[in-house]
């Protein structure tokens, strides 16, 4: 099994009830489990700044499906639940993006893991830091 680390965000209805709806999605998958989840924090919009305060998180899971199987399984979830998106950069119901998947390096025009600039990124990293210290210290 593959450890890997996933980001949750939500900034559009109710942010709560979103992460926790995909986190119910993701339990459900038959091949990952869910290992350990952060606290949810408030932040900033990053980026476009007009635009209501983020929820964030990220949790750990076990998964024996690759990383682009991984993609396609949070990217089914994201549509499940509507994916709504304003404009790039923007608002949105719910984001899952793989931030690390073992220690593998994938460079695809629409995968990149580690997740780009996730390491000056605190909506990434205060959640990272809180269930993974060591591997946070080591970005
Ligand atoms: P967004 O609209 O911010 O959710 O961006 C989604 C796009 O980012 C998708 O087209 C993915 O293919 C791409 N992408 C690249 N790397 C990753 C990653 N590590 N996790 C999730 N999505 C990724």
């Amino acid at each position: 099994m593959a450890t890997a680390y996933i980001a949750l965000g939500s900034n559009l209805g109710n942010r709560h009830k979103n992460i926790t709806t995909a986190l119910f999605h993701l339990v459900r998958e038959p091949h990952i489990i869910l290992e350990k989840l952060s606290t949810f924090i408030e932040t900033k919009p990053y980026g476009v700044t007009d635009q209501p305060d983020f929820l964030n998180g990220c949790c750990r899971i076990w998964t024996d499906l690759s990383p682009r199987e991984l993609l396609t399984t949070l990217q089914s979830i994201e549509d499940k639940m509507g994916r709504i998106r304003t404009r790039h950069w923007g608002e949105r119901n719910i984001d899952l993006d793989i931030l690390l998947y073992d220690d593998i390096e994938v460079n695809e025009p629409d995968l990149v893991i580690p997740h780009p600039d996730m390491k000056n990124r605190d909506f990434v990293m205060i959640p990272l830091k809180e269930i993974a210290p060591e591997i946070a210290a080591k970005l």
